[in-house]
């Protein structure tokens, strides 16, 4: 194992325990962690322009739920919207549907505190809310999966500078959870136990790729990092849907999520970046039982070009155990 501690002149293969994707690590260049870390992407936008300071008084958003300091709302310009679900249609050899699902955003309450400012009960708020509406929408006919996701600056995708999460749920199932579900059911098949839970289990004794953990949860840079700086946080003991997230275990979800984006935050200067929850699919829990859901969070620290996106191929230039080390050591005001 402590081979992986060592520099390695040629780059590394590694493949993913779950999804079996394979990436490049290739540290050749020596680039340190610093080296990441780039121009703030936090978008500065005067409050005057902003649609959520005044959505509490006027139309068009009717709050679908308060939950202490988070409001959600319909997306004004939703990617999916009700209708008639799972009508698919032909043009000659090609299918299509209508996009038929939903779409919502959590709105913080503040236009310039990120989620590494507020306070632990305010990131409780988000992480509650995100259950309330998960399990409220995940009830729905025709809903195959439900996507939670937070987009952080302007390279990530966040066309508003106000902090705001999205759910969109949709009526199929997409290809990369599909391919994560099938490998962990493939490894339970051949191992009788859940994949994640053997890599928890590791990363718990290996500790080189911990960044942060409390007595539920806990932070690491996977062994098979698709970008560099990829953290993945993970409840420590086995559950296979988000929608299941207990009460007393909010704090701690909460806790590894605020203090995971404030290293990233602190020790690469305000990269911008994505997070996400991956879930079992909406559906009978014997199916999905293999699973173990988590949240994935991607800084963009690199742009993917030719060979990534030709082979879905990341090359890395820093090992996960050094971005793990470095993000283990970046203190954190709060
Ligand atoms: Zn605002
Ligand atoms: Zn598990």
């Amino acid at each position: 194992m402590n081979d992986n501690k060592e520099k390695h002149s040629i780059s590394q293969l590694r493949q993913d325990l779950v999804t079996g994707d394979w990436v490049v690590i290739a540290t050749g260049r020596g680039k340190r962690p610093h080296a990441f870390s780039g121009n703030p992407s936090t978008v500065k936008e005067p409050k005057e322009n902003c649609p959520f300071e005044s959505f509490a008084e006027e139309g068009p958003f009717v709050p679908l739920l308060r939950e202490g300091s988070v409001t959600v709302i319909p997306n004004k310009f939703p990617a999916f919207a009700s209708g008639v679900c799972k009508v698919f249609s032909k043009e000659g050899p090609y299918t299509f549907a209508d996009g038929v699902g939903f779409h919502e955003v959590f709105v913080l309450k503040d236009h310039d505190r990120y989620i590494p400012d507020l306070e632990t009960e305010e990131v409780k708020d988000l992480v509650r809310a995100y259950r309330e509406r998960y399990n409220s929408i995940a009830k729905q006919e025709c809903i195959a999966y439900v996507s939670v996701f937070h987009n952080h600056g302007r390279e990530a995708g966040a066309s508003l500078a106000h902090p705001h999460s999205q759910l969109i749920a949709i009526p199929i199932i997409p290809a990369d959870v599909e391919r994560s579900v099938a490998g962990s059911a493939r490894y339970f098949k051949e191992h009788g136990k859940c994949a994640h839970c053997e890599m928890l289990a590791h990363e718990l004794a290996a500790r080189s790729r911990i960044i942060a953990e409390n007595e539920k949860f806990v932070a690491f840079v996977p062994f098979a990092s698709r970008i560099a700086f990829e953290v993945r946080i993970f409840p420590k003991a086995h559950q296979h849907g988000f929608g299941m997230l207990k009460d007393e275990d909010i704090s701690f979800v909460a806790d590894m999520l605020k203090q995971s984006l404030a290293k990233l935050r602190v020790g690469l200067n305000d990269p911008a970046y994505n997070f996400f929850i991956h879930t079992a699919p909406v559906g009978s829990a014997d199916a999905y039982e293999h699973y173990h859901w988590h949240i994935e969070i991607l800084p963009r620290t690199s742009t993917w070009a030719g060979f990534e996106l030709g082979t879905s191929i990341e090359i890395s230039a820093i090992a996960p155990e050094d971005a793990a080390e470095f993000l283990r050591g970046t203190e954190t005001s709060k």
